[in-house]
């Protein structure tokens, strides 16, 4: 397994790119209350990270001894579908331009978040690290996967050309409180949590979901993921990727199920056939971060809960 790093200086200036974002809000917390007195959050609007020059002139004014990269174009099924050349390009840039930035700056600690759609479509399950690139892509977010396996290739090249201590951290599904809830551009499981909360309180009789119900998918939450990040900054220091996820995953139709459960939803959910499944199964192999002695700490049916409250108090329309 790898070599342990020395665990981050507390008073490091540690750099949140995406801090507006899921992941990048829940980094920010878990540092400040972990201890760390002096995080920078950038959000889009502070730098444009499509852009190098604004790139490269931010990170030199922040100055980070640790970034952790968050910042991505990112969507649901639909959306990847919809707009591939953006999810491809604004990837590609922003990780280039803020690794070049990095790198300049001379920060020798990256954490940088990929995703599991970077394995192939037919890896084998639960899927090992060792499955990158040894087969064909899903064809609906193959553009975003592209992208990020270029994120972990460039991660690797400056680990070697460079001799940097960065590293690659790749998350299954991630929800949570701070999550995007949008009809068509959201992941699954919170477009299904607004969908079934609208159809209770307007009491509808019925909820469409997509796709058959059979493909099966792994959820973090995403205070765990934050928590796996840091405890991997700490303690892990390897070329290889490390998959985060929980090592449990459930079919579409049971997450239905489990979210109608969730909001109070009793009436009937239908399939709609006609939009894409995806990938058939994707659960991730997380012997390599146990390995590191982390484990996930909340379990889905609290998650749902959780990102349930939030939604109510902060995106759902107040009841008139
Ligand atoms: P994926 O994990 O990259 O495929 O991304 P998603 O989270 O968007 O979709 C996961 C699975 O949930 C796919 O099989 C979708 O067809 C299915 N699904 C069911 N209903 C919905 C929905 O309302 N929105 C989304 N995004 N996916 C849905």
């Amino acid at each position: 397994m790898s070599a342990s790093p020395p665990a981050l200086d507390r008073s490091a200036t540690v750099l949140v790119a995406g801090s507006s974002g899921l992941v990048g809000s829940a980094v920010i917390r878990r540092l400040e209350a972990r201890g760390f007195t002096s995080v920078v959050g950038a959000r889009s609007t502070d730098v444009d990270l499509t852009d190098a020059r604004a790139a490269l002139d931010y990170v030199a004014s922040v100055r980070p001894a640790v970034v952790v990269d968050a910042a991505a174009r990112v969507g649901g099924i639909a959306a990847n579908d919809a707009e591939p050349v953006e999810f491809l390009n604004d990837n590609l840039r922003i990780q280039t331009n803020l690794f070049a930035a990095a790198h300049a700056a001379d920060v020798d600690r990256l954490l940088f978040l990929g995703s599991s759609c970077i394995y192939p479509k037919h890896a084998p399950q639960p899927i090992p690290e060792s499955a990158l690139l040894t087969g064909p892509l899903e064809e609906t977010n193959d553009a975003y996967a592209i992208a990020k396996i270029a994120g972990v290739t460039a991660v690797r090249s400056y680990r070697r050309q460079y001799g940097r201590r960065w590293i690659c951290a790749m998350p299954t599904n991630v929800y949570g409180p701070g999550d995007t809830f949008h009809p068509a551009r959201s992941h699954v499981l919170p477009a299904l949590l607004q969908r079934f909360h609208e159809a209770r309180v307007s009491g509808a009789e019925e909820v469409v979901v997509w796709g058959t119900g059979t493909p099966r998918r792994e959820f973090i939450h995403v205070d765990d993921l934050a928590a796996a990040c840091l405890h991997l900054l700490d303690h892990y220091d390897d070329p290889t990727p490390v998959n985060v996820g929980v090592g449990e995953d459930l079919s579409i139709a049971e997450l239905a199920g489990l979210v109608a459960e969730t909001v109070g939803f009793t009436g009937r959910i239908a399939w709609d056939t006609t939009r894409p499944d995806g990938t058939p199964r994707k659960l991730l192999d997380v012997s390599r971060l146990r390995g590191t002695g982390w484990r996930p700490a909340i379990g889905l049916p609290q998650g749902l809960r959780d990102t349930h409250r939030w939604y109510v108090e902060n995106v759902a329309p107040a009841p008139s």
